[in-house]
């Protein structure tokens, strides 16, 4: 499936929003989660086929060095009646695959892409929603926000770079938000965690939704799950990046990280 680039907006200084259309997005069938996801495929430089292609018959049929990047990207929305498909792309220097193609992208650009596919959806029956991450996990976070009734409660901590990386977070739901801002110190990795040790939370049966950087997820997760008695079923928990790893590198180690992660707690 493929899409072409319709608008591209720079959302904060680290955050760039693409909104794709035409091709054969037409095709697109939406999942009913906040946090659906699709894997965008990006052809290398000097590649031999063509801009549109097929990600599985590129990895079928071309030698390895000429197979596409792989990288995950929520659905931040999808848009049935105008068929626009947007997704926020952190933007992290010049470096990696990604974030370098949102940087430079135009409208009239193509980006290849498989999916939808996702696993979360706010509880309806949950007494109160948690939601926890970092700038890699505000789409799906905002989006979570946004399915929320009024008669919900939402706890939300984000961490981001200072107060011009915040987002507008709209939701129906009575929302106690906190965004904490990093200071550029071996401190920041600790920041999520620090702050959920503190938070009051409220009474009732939580639904939580933990995503971002790998070692902060890990901490709090164990803080949830071992300081506050959650289940694992009451949680959705995944590391979507690792810092200094590229995601090929992360991917190689992405499960014996889960499953020592899994192990943490007994
Ligand atoms: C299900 C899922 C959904 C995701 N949704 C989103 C989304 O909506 N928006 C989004 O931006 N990301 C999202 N991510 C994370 C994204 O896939 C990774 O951050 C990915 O590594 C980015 O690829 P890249 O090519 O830009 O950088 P890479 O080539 O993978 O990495 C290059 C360097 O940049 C660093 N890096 C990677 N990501 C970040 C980051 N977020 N902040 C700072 N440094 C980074 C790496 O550690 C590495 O040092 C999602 C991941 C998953 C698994």
């Amino acid at each position: 499936m493929h899409g072409y680039v319709e608008r591209v907006e720079r959302l904060t200084p680290t955050m760039v929003r693409v909104v794709l259309a035409g091709g054969t997005l037409d095709g697109f069938a939406m999942v009913d989660s906040t946090d659906a996801y699709v894997n965008l495929a990006f052809r290398p430089a000097g590649a031999s086929y063509d801009e549109v292609y097929d990600p599985r018959a590129v990895r079928d049929s071309a030698p390895r060095e000429e197979w596409p990047a792989r990288r995950r990207y929520t659905v931040r929305r999808w848009d049935t009646a105008a068929r626009e498909l947007t997704l926020d792309f952190v933007v992290h220097g010049t470096t990696g695959v990604a974030g370098a193609w949102a940087l430079r992208a135009a409208p009239g650009d193509v980006l290849v892409l498989e999916g939808p596919a996702g696993g979360y959806r706010p509880s309806t029956t949950a007494g109160w929603h948690l939601m926890v991450g970092d700038e890699s996990a505000l789409p799906a976070i905002a989006a979570s926000l946004e399915a929320l009734p009024a008669d919900a409660t939402a706890v939300v901590r984000l961490v981001c770079d200072g107060p011009d990386h915040e987002l507008p977070l709209p939701t129906d739901a009575r929302l106690d938000l906190r965004w904490l801002h990093r200071a550029g110190t071996p401190a920041d990795g600790a920041l999520l965690l620090e702050s959920l040790r503190t938070a009051a939370f409220p009474a009732g049966e939580v639904h939580a939704f933990v995503h971002g950087e790998a070692e902060e997820i890990r901490g709090v997760r164990r803080h949830l799950l071992q300081d506050r008695g959650l289940e694992r079923s009451q949680m959705s928990c995944s590391p979507y990046w690792r810092r200094t790893m590229t995601d090929e590198a992360w991917r190689e180690v992405k499960r014996d990280f889960v499953a020592a992660m899994e192990a943490d707690v007994a």
